[in-house]
Parts: structure tokens; sequence; C-alpha cells
């Protein structure tokens, strides 16, 4: 493991913290989810739930999950034997990969692709192959994707909405990807956890897809939903057998977490519809301000349709290297950003490409761009 050395995201917020600039990097929101879900977390440790919860997660949650997934995509599924709660999407995407493959299993992504899958396919004993996304729409090439589909596939892991290009995959895609998994007999894994955050189209659960309930497993947190990142409360649902694989891998990695917070996020589960409506127009709010002012400052900005990411090519400004770039910005201007290269496995194709994060207060990117607007005809 050692090839993988520290996340570039905490590397990035290392580096901000280090030298006080604004933290574009990290996708953590800059304020918190609602209070009245901090205030449930708060009571549930007054009333005591503060020991090991149960091995699936409590059952009012289990119950909350399957009733978003109904209330929002119509699908049904058994809170006692189809949904899991986990450590995180970060746990959930571990433990479907050390539970669903043998050694040697080839899993296909898409590039750039989150940093998590690659470490996650490796200690599963995987081979990655990629399938590269590329802008302005970060589309990909079908015959690619075929090509990328062999013998050894036992999964295809997808990321849609999807980090870090905010790229919404289609219908069209998601009809191919499906076809393509009954074809030839694959599991997918599927990261949602930006499911809330889709400014443009719709997003659609791939285990929706004809032939996909029983070949899917379906992850996504409330971190992201709920801006609570740092409570890690995620989940899986999946048909009883996938899920019992994940499960019992689960239980020997964090066995459980978080009993105060399954509680509290139970109770954000059953906010109303103007939660997610009002979460969204904010993000939506922010990244209208945070493209538009790149832009005016002289990047060439591939506008996201979902997540609270966008990426920008940096060579209109005069720079090529994004890591270099990356690594100088605290210093020239006091912003941090991440380059997208190391989501690469064909590093040529992200090179020049660079991720802002936009969940963070209007004013906080408003004097980002001002610093940033100081790069065109800046020295090199
Ligand atoms: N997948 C993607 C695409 C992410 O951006 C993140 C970061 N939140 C995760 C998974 C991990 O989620 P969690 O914090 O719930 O572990
Ligand atoms: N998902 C977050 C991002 O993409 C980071 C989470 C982490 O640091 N592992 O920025």
């Amino acid at each position: 493991m050692r090839e993988f050395g520290e996340t570039i995201f905490a590397a990035m917020s290392a580096l901000a913290e280090r030298t006080g600039a604004i933290n574009l990097g990290q996708g953590f929101p800059d304020t918190d989810g609602p209070a009245v879900v901090a205030e449930a977390a708060i009571q549930a440790i007054r009333d005591g739930h503060n020991q090991y919860p149960p091995g699936p997660g409590i059952a009012p949650l289990r119950a909350a999950i399957a009733a978003h997934q109904a209330a929002f995509y119509g699908l049904r599924f058994d809170p006692d034997t189809e949904v899991l709660v986990t450590a995180g999407a970060t746990e959930a995407i571990a433990a479907s990969l050390l539970a669903l493959l043998e050694v040697g299993d080839e899993v296909v992504t898409f590039e750039p692709y989150y940093d998590s899958y690659a470490a996650s396919i490796a200690m599963a004993g995987g081979v990655r192959r990629v399938v590269t996304l590329r802008p302005p729409a970060y589309d990909f090439d079908d015959g690619e994707l075929r090509a990328a589909i062999g013998p050894r596939t036992r999964a295809i892991l997808l990321n849609s909405p999807h980090n870090p290009t905010g790229k919404v995959f289609a219908d069209h895609e998601l009809r191919l990807i499906a076809e393509l998994c009954v074809e030839h007999d694959l599991i997918a894994i599927t990261d949602e956890v930006y499911e809330h955050l889709v400014f443009e189209g719709v997003h659609q659960p791939l285990i929706g897809y004809p032939g996909m309930r029983d070949r899917t497993v379906q992850i996504s947190s409330a971190g992201k939903t709920f801006s609570f990142t740092g409570w890690k409360i995620g989940w899986v649902c999946a048909q009883p057998a996938l899920l019992a694989a994940v499960r019992t891998t689960k239980q020997f990695l964090t066995y459980v977490n978080g009993a105060p917070f399954q509680h509290a996020i139970a109770a954000a589960l059953d906010l109303p519809r103007s939660y997610y409506d009002e979460y969204l127009a904010d993000m939506a709010t922010k990244r209208n301000r945070l493209c538009a002012g790149l832009d005016a400052a002289g990047f060439n900005v591939f506008e996201p349709a979902g997540t609270y990411f966008v990426t920008a090519d940096i060579r209109p400004l005069g720079f090529h290297d994004g890591a270099a770039f990356c690594l100088e910005l605290p210093e020239r201007c006091g912003v941090v950003a991440v380059p997208t290269v190391v989501f690469y496995d064909n590093v040529e194709e992200g090179r020049h490409l660079v991720r802002f994060a936009f969940c963070k207060r209007l004013e906080v990117l408003d004097e980002a761009v001002e610093r940033l607007s100081g790069l065109r005809g800046g020295k090199r």
C-alpha cells in the first residue's frame, strides 16, 4: 500500500492549514447541516445511545434509508435484509470490494476516479481497468468501455454524480453500462454520495435499470447530503445475498460506528422535501458564483452538472502542470485546489486540470476568486 501515500485531500488540507490559504481543496462544507439534526445527535447522546449499535445499523435508520429510496426513486428494499449502515461511503466501497473480489479479479471504473477506489481495489487484491472521461462534457467512448471488459472482469465501479468532474451520467450511458453488466454477468458497485446534488438532469440509480436489481450494490452517505461529513454515516442497499457478503466483511473492518449519529441521520432522512430543494438551490448559487469567477479569472471552466466540485483547465493562464500549479497556488495567491492528475492512470489526460470545491460560503468563494484573478498576466 506504500505507493498510495497520504490522500491528496488530507495533504491539501494540511497545506491550507500551514499557509492559511482558502481551502477549496478538500470537499467539505464550511457550514454545518441543519441545527435540528445536530440537536438530534446531542439528544441521542443524552438518551444514552452511546454503546455499540446493532451490526447492520439501528432499525430506525435502516427503515429511514429504505423509505428514502422509495420516496425518491421508487426503489423497494427490505430494511432487515437489504440495507446496511456503514462508516461512511468509504467503508461501504472498501467492504463491497473486499467482499466481492477474488485476487486477480478486474474492476472497471472511470477516470478520473475517487482516490479510495484505487486503494480499495488494491487492498482487495483486484486490478483496476479505467475508461477515460474527457472534457468538456466528460463523455466516454463506448468502444473503450467495451474494450475494458474482459474475462477477468468482476465488477464495474460507477460514481454518479461524479467526483471530481461533476458529470451526471446520462440515461443512455447508464443503459449501456447496465446492458454490459448483464451481458458479461458483472456486479455494479455504485457510489451515489452526491445523489442530491444534481443541477442539470436527474439522478437515476443504476440499480433501477433492467437486470440490475440483483447485481448492484448501491452506496450512499449522509455526509454530503446533510453536511455532516465528519459523522461518517453511510449505507449500502443490495439484494440479500450480496448484502450479506458486504455485511460479513464490514463486521471485521469497523464492526459498527457512530451510534448517536445513526439516530440523528434517521431524523435527517425524515426532513421534508423542502430541505433537499433548499440545499440544492444554495449549492447551485455557489456553483454559478465560482464558475463565473474562475471563468473571469481566465480558467477554462467545465461547468459541473452535479456534485460540489468544478474542474478547470489551467492552460489559458499559461500553466501546464496542475500538480506544480496546486503546490504553488497557496504561496502565489492564497488558495488551495486539488490537481486532478492524481485521479488518472493516463496522467497526460489530466495533467492540466485542477479541481475546486464550491461548498463554501459565498464570501469565501468571492475572496478566492479575487485572489485567483491575479493569476492572469502574473509571473509564472
Ligand atoms: N465517494 C465519493 C465520490 C466521495 O467524494 C466521497 C467523499 N465524501 C466518498 C465516497 C466518501 O464518503 P464518506 O465521507 O461518506 O466516506
Ligand atoms: N470526498 C472529499 C473530496 O473529494 C474528501 C474526503 C476525504 O478527504 N477522504 O474532497
